[in-house]
C-alpha cells in the first residue's frame, strides 16, 4: 500500500491547531510536517481562535483567504493571506496582520512544498478543512435500536451489525464500544439476544471490520440471574469495558415517581399493569443483591484490565460505592453537584453529545454544557445518537465554551484514557494509529470527508452539486 499524505490541512492536535501535513506509513503517523511558523492559528487552553476561511480557487493556481482570530486576551488579529502555488515546489505566503492597538505586522513565508515527491504518496487534499482523530465513542447503545427499532419488530442480528457499522465512520466514529445491556434493552427479552450480540461482535471483529469495534457490557445490578454471565466474558476477554448500572424505580433517572413505568411502556411497548409488575419484581430483585459479588466482579474486570463505570449517580454516597468497586468512569451523573464530585474523586465523568447538541437532557436532569463549563465533565460520547457526537465538539469550540482542542480531547484522548487505549488511538501524534477524520464545515455544520482507519481510508463523502 502507497503511503498516504494528508495536505494542508487544519490539523487539531491535543493542544494546539496547525496548518500541517500529515504522513502516514504502515497504518501509523509517521510525520507530522507543520506549515510555516505554526503560528497561524495555534491554541492554548485559555485562547480560542476563530477562523473564517474562505479558500477561492481562482485558477488552480492561486488562493485568498481572509482569516479573522480572536485570543482570549480579546486581540483582534487580520490576516489576509495570499497563497500563490507557483507549481515550482514552493508557495509563497504573505500575511498581514492588524493587532487591536493598530499595530501592522508583515510576515513573508517561504514554504518548501513536498510537491515534488508527491507520487510516491496518495495525497489527500485537506485544504480548507480540519484534521482531527478519529472520535472514540465508549458508549452508544444504538445497535440494540437497529436490531429492534420499534417494540416489536426485531431485525436479524448480523445485518443489524453490518449496517450499523457502516453508519459511524461518516460520523467520524473510528472506535466504538456498542453498549449492550444485560438485564434491560435486548435483555428484556431474556439473555440469548444479548450473548448472541457478544458472540457476533467478537467472531465479526476477528475476521473483519471497518472501524475499530469493541464492547461496553451494561450490567444491571439487579439482573442477578445474570451476574456470572459477566464474570464469564470477563474471563474470557469477550468484553472490554464493563459499567454497573442500577435503573430500578424511585433513584438514578427514575428517582421520579412513574417515570420507570413510562419508560418501559414507551420503549418496550408495555402495558400498565405489565410494567407496574416489572417494578415489584425489580424492587423485590434489588432487596436481594450481593454487594460483595459485585465489588469482587469489579476486582475480577480491573485484572483482566477491563476499565469500569458507573451509571445514573444521583449522590456522592453513590460515587463512593462504586469508586470503591473500581471504576474510574462515571457516566451520566443525575445533578452537577454529583458531576462536581465524581471529578474531585479523580474520576472521569462522561456525558452525552445529545444533550450537549439538543441543549437539554432528555428526561430533564443534568445540562452537559452546564458540566463542561464548570469543568465537571471530561469525556462526551454519542449515548444513542451517533451523529451527535461530532457535532457537539464543534458547537462547544463555535460557543466558546471550551477551545477547539480541548474539545476534541472529550471525545477522543480522554475516552481512550478511560479505556485504556491512548497509547495507540485518541490523538494525533507520531506513532499513534493513523486514526483520522477531515471535516468540512458547512454552513457550521462539520461534515466528514474522509476517515481513515489504521491508515486506510474507509470512507469518504462528496457532493455532485454545489452551489455555494
Ligand atoms: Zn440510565
Amino acid at each position: 500500500m502507497k503511503p498516504v499524505c494528508i495536505k494542508n490541512g487544519w490539523v487539531v492536535l491535543p493542544n494546539a491547531v496547525v496548518k500541517a501535513d500529515i504522513y502516514l506509513q504502515e497504518g501509523k503517523i509517521n510525520r507530522i510536517s507543520v506549515i510555516g511558523d505554526g503560528a497561524v492559528s495555534a491554541d492554548t487552553e485559555s485562547a480560542s481562535f476563530d477562523a473564517n476561511h474562505q479558500l477561492i480557487d481562482t485558477s488552480d493556481t492561486s488562493f485568498n483567504a481572509n482569516h479573522q482570530m480572536i485570543d482570549a486576551r480579546e486581540k483582534n488579529f487580520k490576516a489576509d493571506h495570499q497563497i500563490i502555488d507557483d507549481r515550482d515546489a514552493y508557495f509563497n505566503v504573505n500575511h498581514s496582520m492588524t493587532d487591536a492597538a493598530g499595530k501592522t505586522r508583515d510576515a513573508k513565508h517561504s514554504i518548501l512544498s513536498t510537491a515534488s515527491n508527491d507520487e510516491n504518496f496518495t495525497v489527500i487534499d485537506a485544504r480548507g478543512r480540519y484534521v482531527l482523530p478519529g472520535l472514540v465513542d465508549i458508549h452508544n447503545d444504538a445497535i440494540e435500536k437497529e436490531v429492534q427499532p420499534r417494540p416489536n419488530t426485531l431485525f436479524p442480528l448480523e445485518m443489524s451489525l453490518l449496517e450499523f457499522e457502516r453508519k459511524l465512520p461518516l460520523h467520524g466514529i473510528t472506535t466504538m464500544y456498542h453498549s449492550l445491556s444485560l438485564g434491560v434493552g435486548l435483555s428484556l427479552r431474556g439473555d440469548h439476544l444479548l450473548t448472541e450480540m457478544v458472540e457476533l461482535i467478537n467472531r465479526y471483529r476477528a475476521k473483519r471490520s471497518i472501524i475499530r469495534n469493541r464492547i461496553h457490557l451494561r450490567y444491571e445490578i439487579s439482573h442477578l440471574k445474570g451476574l456470572h454471565i459477566v464474570s464469564q466474558y470477563i474471563e474470557e476477554n469477550k468484553i472490554d469495558y464493563l459499567s454497573f448500572m442500577d435503573h430500578s424505580p424511585g433513584q438514578g433517572q427514575y428517582r421520579k415517581e412513574g417515570s420507570f413505568e413510562r419508560y418501559v411502556m414507551k420503549n418496550q411497548g408495555m402495558e400498565l399493569t405489565e410494567a407496574q409488575a416489572l417494578v415489584v419484581d425489580l424492587m423485590e430483585r434489588r432487596k436481594q443483591i450481593d454487594w460483595e459479588q459485585l465489588r469482587q466482579l469489579g476486582h475480577q474486570a480491573l485484572q483482566q484490565g477491563i476499565s469500569l463505570a458507573s451509571h445514573d449517580d444521583d449522590s456522592s454516597q453513590r460515587v463512593d460505592i462504586f469508586k470503591s468497586y473500581g471504576i474510574s468512569v462515571n457516566e451520566f451523573p443525575i445533578n452537577l453537584e454529583t458531576a462536581q464530585y465524581a471529578t474531585e474523586q479523580g474520576l472521569a465523568v462522561c456525558i452525552g453529545a445529545p444533550n450537549i447538541v439538543r441543549g437539554v437532557s432528555h428526561d430533564q436532569n443534568l445540562r452537559a454544557i452546564d458540566a463542561i463549563a464548570s469543568g465537571a465533565a471530561s469525556i462526551i460520547c454519542s449515548d444513542y445518537h451517533s451523529s451527535s457526537l461530532l457535532q457537539s465538539v464543534f458547537k462547544l469550540a463555535d460557543e466558546k465554551i471550551a477551545a477547539l482542542p480541548a474539545a476534541v480531547r472529550m471525545a477522543t484522548l480522554h475516552p481512550a484514557q478511560a479505556c485504556g487505549i491512548e497509547d495507540e488511538v485518541g490523538s494525533i501524534e507520531l506513532g499513534k494509529a493513523a486514526d483520522l477524520i477531515i471535516v468540512q464545515r458547512y454552513k457550521g455544520h462539520p461534515w466528514v470527508t474522509h476517515t481513515l482507519v489504521g491508515g486506510k481510508t474507509v470512507y469518504t463523502a462528496d457532493t455532485h452539486y454545489q452551489a455555494d
